[in-house]
């Protein structure tokens, strides 16, 4: 399998989610395993199982337990590649999710599991159970008669089948399954711990099951987010997780405010610990990995430490500035602490906007919504997922109208975009503004000309405006309807 598996075409993990398929290659003659192999043509590299006992000997020398996954339905493209039989039968859309229709997979898993948990003296056995794209497993005949045969309700019941199936061959063992807050889905023995990634509220929801829950948020604990501004930073899989988020995290907060008054403290004993995640998308390199690592992941280790209510974040910043001086002097690779950036400057004064406090209306074919933080007068700070101050558009047919209250004199109309293209975002090439002033005849005024390389792929904050000479009492901010679908985000729509 690693001879097969583990090494593919050097430009593709050198650019980072381009999006092109991944090319797999043999393995490259004088490979030596437990090395990162590269020669500009092949990348990739593996471990032998000896390379692995050493390495679990190490940890367990400084108290730490190794504990392995092994991915389970889905994350398989290398598998796939090697037992293209375990694809769903038929036209398969996704390419990386194994078949639970067909019998001989379980097999397979079973002899992979038995031979991964020997290896490891962990009582626990990861699973993942994340991200299996199921739509292989709606149009698949044997999906669809083990769904029936089974008497299953649906793909999300299939998924909960092959976990329940995973776990017994994980007890048989005498092992406790662990899996990402996905086997939650179609329901899950009371036995499973889930480690909880998707925000907070899937663990809390576990713990209120009686679940024991590992909390590891990707809006806390996901260390392949950039950690200042991204302008300075290396490319990351999201824009901005600051080492003061990461520390400002309290699990327990969150459970005993999703409990309200039936909160029970005995339920806190699931509470197993916490977990920082630093995947590897964007990082081939161990000084980038050292330096994603450092210092936030000091900060978890202090919440996880500390009673609830006991932290303090500039002391704890001083703490962490002498540390990383002193692993800085044994040769680690740190982030610079010390010449910190932190939030956006220009997200934290107001800028002068006539449309200042407008009616908003924010139309995606039927959806109608409004869209109150493009007229805050605020732009937006580097973080952009869950960031309120960003409205993102997805998808065709979008228009932003704004309503001044009455006809103004308009000389500079402009939008801030962010684009971000390892995350597949699609700025309009010409989205348009008109304007109105009885609100039901528009004529265009100003057309931003986008003109964006395909090959770019760093986070970039872009305003796009012009100067008008009209007056006015609406705007509308049209984006026109090519045939690709759109995605990105806005923070403001600028009029003055
Ligand atoms: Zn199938």
């Amino acid at each position: 399998m690693v001879k097969k598996g583990a090494f593919g075409d050097s430009w593709y993990f050198n650019h980072i989610l381009s999006g092109k398929p991944l090319v797999f290659a043999e393995e490259p003659a004088g490979y030596v395993p437990g090395t990162v192999y590269d020669d500009g043509k092949i990348y990739g590299g593996y471990y032998t199982k000896d390379q692995i006992r050493e390495m679990i000997a190490y940890a367990a020398e400084r108290q730490i337990e190794i504990i392995p996954e092994i991915e389970i339905p889905g994350h398989n493209m290398a598998l796939l590649h090697v037992h293209p039989e375990f694809f769903c039968t038929g036209e398969h859309k996704v390419n990386n999710v194994i078949c639970p229709g067909q019998e001989e997979v379980f097999p397979f898993f079973e002899k992979v599991l038995k031979e991964v948990m020997d290896l490891f003296p962990t009582p626990y056995m990861h699973i993942g159970g994340d991200e299996a794209e199921k739509s292989n497993w709606a149009v698949c005949p044997l999906c669809q008669k083990r769904i029936a045969d089974e008497q299953l309700k649906d793909v999300y019941e299939l998924q909960s089948y092959c976990i329940r199936r995973v776990e017994k061959m994980v007890n048989a063992c005498g092992k406790k399954l662990i899996g990402w807050d996905e086997i939650l889905e179609g329901g899950l023995s009371d036995n499973a711990t889930v480690m909880s990634w998707q925000g907070t509220e899937g663990g809390v929801e576990a713990i209120r099951m009686n679940h024991d829950v590992i909390m590891s948020p990707s809006t806390f604990y996901y260390l392949d987010f950039g950690q200042d501004a991204p302008y300075k930073e290396p490319i990351a899989f999201n824009a901005y997780l600051p080492l003061e988020v990461v520390y400002s995290y309290e699990p327990e907060e969150d459970i005993i405010a999703a409990c309200g008054k039936d909160y029970d403290p005995s339920i806190m004993k699931h509470l197993q610990g916490l977990q920082g995640n630093l995947w590897t998308e964007c990082i081939i390199r161990s000084d980038h990995f050292e330096y994603m690592l450092y210092p936030r992941s000091f900060a978890i280790a202090e919440n996880a430490w500390s009673p609830k209510g006991s932290k303090n974040y500039p002391v704890f910043r001083e703490k962490a500035l002498a540390f990383i001086k002193r692993i800085q002097e044994e040769g680690y690779h740190t982030f610079d602490l010390a010449s910190e950036v932190g939030h956006r400057p220009e997200a934290d004064v107001p800028i002068p906007n006539l449309a200042l406090g407008a009616k908003t209306t924010w139309r995606k074919g039927d959806k109608v919504e409004t869209a109150d933080m493009l007229v805050d007068g605020y732009l937006g700070d580097w973080t952009i997922r869950r960031d309120p101050k960003w409205k993102e558009f997805n998808g065709k047919e979008i228009t932003l109208d704004i309503d001044l209250g009455e006809c103004k004199d308009l000389h500079y109309i402009g939008v801030e975009y962010v684009d971000f293209r390892i995350r597949r975002f699609r700025l309009p090439d010409d989205a348009q503004f008109l304007v109105s002033e009885d609100g039901v005849n528009f004529v265009p005024v100003y057309t931003p000309k986008l003109r964006l390389s395909d090959d770019r792929s760093h986070y970039c904050i872009l305003t796009f405006g012009g100067t008008v000479n009209v007056r006015a009492r609406y705007v509308r901010l049209q984006f026109n309807k090519g045939p690709k679908k759109l995605r990105g985000y806005l923070s403001e729509v600028i009029i003055n």
